[in-house]
């Protein structure tokens, strides 16, 4: 245990992810500006210190990539960042790995369109790892001479008050250690601990034991969740998001499986014999569209305002009740937006796919109701393709209420779907879709803006609706495995180790000892089940954690949960929580009160997150504004006065400060 003088300063995080790596390097950017005459000691504690935190530790296999492009990731703070701290900029990721000779992801489709350091490629997930030791050790090196940082691997299995001042220190216990740390600031970095499973789940995991299978619950795939699936057994993986691909990637090339590109463009698959039948199925059934990869296209011909549902008009909404009929006429509104973002881009771009000019197009479009039947025949008589059509209902949901007699049909869509948005998205001609993107999330930023800024709001499970409706075409649109891994989808179908099952999947047992699994979209098949494996994302939860710490915590009501989205009736899975924090990321209790001296951050906080993910590089990251800001609150709370601007002095790792203050006093100091 490391002691400290009585007079320090002591801060601990807990969890070195990408937040609290980022809050340790913010602390340290900040403390310069601040007059301390006492030292101050950071305690940073995670049992997967030493090898990049839990999500990106260094032992996986190589073949398990991000879905952000390498270029666009790095925890440092740029000049775009609107925040009050000082900029210190460093190496984006693929900036990191060109100059430290790391490759970046290895794919032939990918070597013949780019350099092999580009950062238009994606990084490993282990390399992330690597990146984020190196930063940390980056941010030791630079820290301040007054700051120390203290690096524990272990889990922390409690935070409760000092007896000796109760209220201002308190006693961080880790793991396997007799004596807490004692510690005046906490900062909560957890990212998603997992939760607890449901009924579903553990009636699953005591059922297939017995007939000698395993079930997986949701959780990043890894190669000993893998393991336990042996060659030829037949496998139902539950969901078709980046866990499914991942665990693809485990089940074949780590497994000796080859994949080849023909000379047709078209890639193959040589099994080695050792992968399991892999039956696949989600709600959808289909997989999120490829991640957008702007190569093609990276700027659009066309940027368009919205013109039915203005900023204005959502605050609105936001606190104004409305009758139901004024909050359709809104959907409707924004739903008449987002179509005119889309043909705009589609026009412009290649005028040839509409039979009368951008300006008239968008004239008529506009004098039109939204969604009413003109704005209908406006599309249909004008728009030439009816591939070019857009349909925002059924974009989502190709396969609802259709059904296929047989599995090897089905298939055959499958591979074509999946083919037509591969291709879609690396075409230059698609670019309707980026416009959308761009569209939804301007939507969806402002709404999160919104229900961040603590104003009184109305209409709350309606603004509830169209925040998960936007967020799931976000998902479906941008959210995708990265092409090459859609490609080896693709392959991995023809050779017949992934059998497709389409949309609404479920089990169903027909004896003790059985498991079988069946189809909306393949009503007559039924397919017998050794091992189910989960691969949906685990939801956030605070009240039904696994994780010591939370169960502790909450259970004395010292953190306190929010529901982030109002759970359907039907649904029999609990509702994704939050932990409830201000905007400065201070916890608030299960009483209201607000705690002075700990603090929570991430995801998985009520603090809704614009652009969930790891920070992108000069783009204003809201991940970097949250660290930066939680930061300075927890130095101002110290009770230590700021210095001037004048009085600056910093470490940076291109030389350069920049002071931005934002101004703001603190509350209760540390006697
Ligand atoms: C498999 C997977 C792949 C992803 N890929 C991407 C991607 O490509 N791009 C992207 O933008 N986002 C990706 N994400 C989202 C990703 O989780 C976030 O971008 C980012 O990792 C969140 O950072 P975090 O610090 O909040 O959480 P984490 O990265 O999860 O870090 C939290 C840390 O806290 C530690 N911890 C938890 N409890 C305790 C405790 N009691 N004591 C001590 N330590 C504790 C954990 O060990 C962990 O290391 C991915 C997520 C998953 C699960």
């Amino acid at each position: 245990m490391v002691s400290c003088d009585k007079g320090d300063f002591v801060i601990a995080i807990v969890g070195a992810g990408p937040y609290g790596l980022s809050a340790l390097e913010r602390i340290c950017a900040n403390l310069p500006d601040y007059s301390v005459d006492r030292k101050v000691q950071v305690h940073l504690i995670d049992p997967y210190l030493g090898c990049g935190g839990k999500i990106w530790r260094e032992d996986q296999p190589d073949q398990l990539w991000m879905n952000s492009l390498a270029g666009s990731v790095s925890l440092f703070v740029d000049e775009s960042l609107e925040c009050a701290g000082p900029v210190r900029k460093g190496p984006t990721l693929s900036q990191w790995a060109a100059s430290n000779s790391r490759s970046l992801s290895v794919d032939k489709g990918l070597d013949s369109l780019l350099g092999a350091s580009s950062g238009y490629r994606w990084a490993s997930r282990s390399l992330m790892g690597d990146y984020m030791r190196w930063f940390l050790g980056f941010v030791i090196e630079n820290a301040p001479d007054n700051l120390h940082v203290n690096t524990h691997e272990r889990k922390v299995i409690d935070v409760c008050p000092s007896s000796e001042k109760p209220g201002t220190l308190d006693e961080v216990w880790l793991e396997g250690e007799s004596l807490p740390i004692k510690c005046h600031r906490v900062i909560l970095a957890q990212g998603n601990p997992s939760p607890l499973l449901t009924d579903e789940q553990s009636h699953l995991a005591d059922l297939l034991p017995a007939g000698g299978g395993t079930y997986t619950p949701p959780g990043p795939a890894t190669l000993s969740a893998a393991a336990a699936v042996g060659p030829g057994e037949p496998t139902l993986v539950q969901g078709m998001g980046l866990t499914f691909f991942d665990y693809l990637q485990l089940f074949t090339k780590e497994r000796g499986g080859v994949f080849r590109h023909g000379a047709d463009g078209k890639m193959s698959y040589e099994p080695s014999g050792r992968e399991p039948y892999l039956f696949v199925g989600s709600g959808r059934g289909v997989p999120y569209r490829p991640v957008l990869w702007p190569l093609g296209k990276s700027r659009l011909s066309k940027c368009t305002v919205p013109h039915y549902v203005s900023s204005k008009r959502i605050r609105e909404f936001y606190q104004h009740p409305k009758d139901p009929a004024e909050l359709e006429g809104f959907r409707k509104g924004i739903h008449g937006d987002l179509e005119h973002a889309y043909y705009a881009e589609l026009i412009s771009s290649d005028p040839g796919r509409c039979s009368i000019s951008w300006g008239r197009f968008s004239q008529l479009f506009l004098s039109a109701a939204p969604g009413s039947p003109l704005q209908e025949e406006l599309v249909r008589e004008t728009i030439t393709k009816e591939e070019d059509r857009l349909d925002l209902e059924s974009m989502g949901a190709p396969l609802k209420g259709v059904s296929f007699q047989c599995i090897p049909e089905l298939q055959k869509w499958m591979r074509r779907y999946i083919a037509h948005g591969t291709n879609q998205m690396l075409s230059e001609n698609f670019s309707c879709y980026q416009a959308l993107v761009t569209s939804v999330h301007r939507f969806y930023a402002e709404f999160a803006r919104l229900s961040n800024s603590e104003q009184e709001m109305e209409n709350l499970d309606f603004f509830r609706g169209v925040q998960g409706w936007l967020r799931s075409i976000l998902q479906f649109l941008n959210g995708g495995a990265p092409w090459p891994r859609q490609k080896e989808l693709i392959a991995l179908s023809r050779s017949g180790v992934v059998t497709f099952l389409g949309a609404g999947t479920r089990l169903v047992q027909p004896s003790l000892r059985a498991i079988e699994c069946t189809s909306a979209t393949l009503p007559q098949a039924s397919i017998d089940i050794t091992h189910v494996i989960d691969a949906r994302i685990a939801q956030h939860s605070v009240s039904r954690s696994t994780d010591a710490l939370r169960i502790g915590l909450y259970g004395r009501g010292e953190i306190s949960s929010v529901a982030r989205r109002s759970k359907s009736k039907k649904s029999k899975n609990p509702g994704v929580e939050a932990i409830r924090v201000t905007k400065f990321g201070e916890l608030i209790r299960s009483d209201g009160s607000v705690s002075r001296t700990r603090f929570a951050i991430g995801v998985g906080t009520s603090y809704r997150i614009v652009t969930p993910g790891l920070p992108m590089a000069h783009a204003n990251s809201d991940f970097l504004l949250m660290t930066d800001r939680i930061a300075r609150r927890l130095l101002d709370s110290l009770g230590i006065g700021r210095r001037s601007p004048s009085g600056l002095k910093g470490s940076v790792a291109s030389g350069e400060v920049t002071e931005r203050d934002g101004g703001g006093g603190f509350e209760e100091g540390i006697s």
